[in-house]
């Protein structure tokens, strides 16, 4: 039976209160607020505050300011557009209050000469004189306390005043319902016992300057990170639940395909290919998250995982997101697994009918196959006999839903490997990954050189072009990225035309240009043109194609640099450097960097890092913004925040193991699991 609780009035739609039409609404909507819950979490920004008389004489440019003054003279000027002038002063100095498009009548009204009065409004300078030009208030001494007020600021949506606004606002604090309380004693005390609906009351009230580590925000900072977790708790509860039969193997082909590699494995790849196969060799169902930076050698390591459970006798499906790199791994895969009895096939869109029927045919055979391939993997008509291991190659973007569409595919006996060069801040692996094991490369192969980052005004473009000519003549390749223009999307590539004109006059026939709006086929046939170095220098906006190895492209140029995020400038630089020779990076910019762009670009040039970068991203800007995460279906925590608060997600990283035994979650924190929005997704995990 379900009846409606006495929080769930908060789930309403925001047009349920009084004052919002349907033009509110929609402006609303535009800054994701559609419940009335949704609008608790948008604190006020600052407060005016204009509880405070001042003299004239200590009047500040630019603030908003109340003061006490006689009024001396009227200026009203015949000609049109001229505002009318209003002379005060006060016994330390003099006011202009200035008016555009009033009438005299109105002025003449509420600032009769002689008179004193309150005026509250913005300073500025103007001909050497102070001004408030439209002042918010003015009124008698008498109203004083009308004035003097702290009011809170709330960043608006454009369209919607103030006054509107707050009394929305006010309207839902005003009905906030007590909810019993979710958590036990000994969480509360972390936050001083500081309830749900005082905490919120809290962060509105005007009167409390909003610290981030005060009780009350923490505790609601502490609630919003566990609802997320208990989501990912309970997945990975049910994928442990799961008994498959283990996999037997002799680590045969990996013998076999460690010698047919021209390389040695890291001591970080060999542990982290124990951990994988001490996974498929158990009861339980695998599902890991392997991260690694760029070319930190990944592949190699789902390899050898696709060889152990090939030779356990069963099938493989790889599955990378682009038809190009999944024909690059498969012929490695052909390359490698060379001289042994596995298939290696390759399945995407583009697949002839004929091929696709042999494949199909294939699979339903017992033998032992690993299936290359994009989306087309998982078509309704393509079915495995004995599917062992799916691995996911380039997968940052999956949502905790489709994580658990994903941890459900291939069956009970499928292990899921899943591979992301995406590197997360520690704080918020739990949040992001927490129903997933995860193994973390660390060490990149030895022989590789650090690549080197220079950054350049854009005026000595030259040195640029000329350092480029030298590296041609070397047989080595240049990637030249050029940065969307976000002001107007559809134009977002013409930079890029416009760049690949100039290059292409003074190397032709070298140059190659792939941006968005291209056909995909169009775009394969740049990139395979590069791959092949039939092109030396590639033109792009940022779709360098994820994952794809360029071991000959050693140079990556990156034009506005300072348009970037920490992260995204991490992931374009590791495009280069894959091989042996010296990989270089070069970050133009235009004059006048700001401070933050300054600090982005040496913190690129003091680290190749992609863990240390993305912490410093994370600090730098929010990790709102960074890269990848805005696809992960958790960008919209509303108030905590990783670099603040890292110790509440410790502490709810240590809370939640005590917690996840507790079989009755769902009743336990209802009201927190429906009020931010995980009781469907918790409800689905458990069905
Ligand atoms: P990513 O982690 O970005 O997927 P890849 O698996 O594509 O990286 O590896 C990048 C490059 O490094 C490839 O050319 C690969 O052959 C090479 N590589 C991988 N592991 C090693 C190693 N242990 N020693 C030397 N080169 C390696
Ligand atoms: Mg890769």
């Amino acid at each position: 039976m379900s009846h409606t609780k006495s929080y769930e009035f908060l789930l309403n739609d925001i047009s349920t209160l009084k004052g919002v039409g349907k033009k509110t609404k929609q402006l609303l909507r535009k800054k994701n607020i559609k419940t009335l819950f949704d609008i608790l979490w948008h604190l006020p920004q600052a407060f005016t505050d204009r509880s405070n008389l001042v003299k004239a004489n200590k009047l500040e440019i630019g603030k908003i300011c109340t003061i006490k003054v006689q009024v001396l003279k009227h200026n009203i000027p015949r000609i049109r557009n001229l505002p009318n002038t209003v002379k005060c002063e006060d016994a330390t100095g003099k006011l202009d209050i200035v008016f555009f498009n009033s009438r005299e009548g109105y002025i003449k009204k509420i600032l009769p000469i002689n008179k004193w009065v309150i005026i509250s409004g913005k300073v500025n300078f103007y001909n050497k004189k102070y001004q408030i030009t439209n002042p918010d208030y003015i009124v008698p001494l008498d109203k004083e306390e009308f004035v003097k007020k702290v009011i809170p600021k709330y960043s608006l949506t454009e369209g919607i005043t103030e006054k509107i606004y707050r009394n929305i606002i006010e309207q839902v604090l005003r009905k906030l319902p007590s909810i019993p309380e979710w958590h036990n004693q000994n969480i509360l005390k972390y936050f001083n016992n500081k309830s749900w609906k005082e905490s919120i009351l809290h962060l509105h009230n005007h009167k409390n300057k909003n610290n981030l580590r005060s009780n009350f925000f923490k505790r609601l900072v502490y609630d919003e990170i566990l609802s997320h977790f208990l989501v990912l708790s309970q997945l990975r509860i049910k994928i442990k639940k799961i008994k498959k039969i283990k996999k037997v193997f002799n680590n045969k082909l990996e013998k076999i395909l460690t010698k047919n590699f021209n390389f040695f494995l890291t001591k970080n790849q060999i542990e982290i290919i124990k951990e994988i196969n001490k996974d498929l060799s158990s009861h339980s169902k695998m599902f890991r998250l392997l991260q690694g930076d760029v070319g930190s050698g990944k592949t190699i390591v789902s390899l050898i995982a696709a060889a152990n459970v090939a030779e356990a006798g069963y099938k493989v499906a790889f599955m990378a997101p682009t038809e190009i790199l999944s024909n690059q791994h498969y012929l490695l895969a052909k390359k490698i697994f060379k001289g042994t009895n596995v298939g290696i096939e390759l399945l995407t869109g583009k697949s002839l009918s004929v091929d696709k029927k042999k494949i199909i045919s294939l699979l339903k055979k017992k033998n032992s196959i690993i299936l290359f391939g994009t989306h087309a993997l998982f078509q309704k008509k393509i079915e495995y006999n004995n599917l062992g291991l799916i691995v996911i190659d380039e997968q940052h973007k999956f949502g905790v839903k489709q994580r658990m569409e994903l941890s459900n595919k291939g069956g009970d006996n499928c292990d899921i490997l899943v591979m992301s060069a995406t590197p997360i801040p520690r704080t918020l692996i739990m949040t992001i990954y927490g129903d997933m094991d995860v193994s973390k490369i660390t060490e990149k192969p030895s022989y590789r050189k650090k690549i080197k980052t220079f950054s350049k005004p854009e005026f000595k473009l030259n040195e640029v072009i000329n350092f480029i000519k030298t590296e041609i003549n070397n047989n080595n390749q240049v990637f030249w990225v050029c940065p969307l223009i976000e002001e107007s999307k559809i134009l977002n590539y013409e930079a890029a035309v416009k760049k690949y004109d100039f290059l292409k006059n003074l190397f032709p026939k070298k140059v190659g240009l792939i941006h968005g709006s291209l056909q995909k086929e169009e775009k394969d046939d740049v990139l395979k043109k590069f791959l092949l170095n039939k092109i030396q220098i590639l033109v792009s906006t940022t779709v360098i194609e994820v994952g794809i190895d360029f071991p000959n492209a050693n140079v990556i140029v990156i034009e506005n640099s300072n348009k970037f995020g920490l992260s995204q400038l991490h992931q374009l630089r590791g495009r280069v450097g894959r091989s042996n020779r010296q990989g270089t990076c070069i970050l133009l910019y235009k004059k006048g960097l700001s401070e933050n762009a300054k600090k982005r670009i040496n913190i690129l040039k003091s680290t190749n890092n992609g863990f240390e970068i993305a912490e410093e991203d994370m600090k730098l800007r929010g990790f709102g913004d960074m890269l990848g995460y805005k696809q992960s279906g958790i960008k919209d925590f509303k108030l905590a925040d990783p670099v603040h608060h890292e110790d509440l997600f410790e502490l709810v990283k240590q809370n939640i193991k005590q917690i996840e035994n507790n079989i009755a979650i769902e009743q336990k924190y209802e009201p927190l699991l429906k009020l931010y929005d995980q009781a469907d997704i918790i409800n689905e995990i458990n069905s």
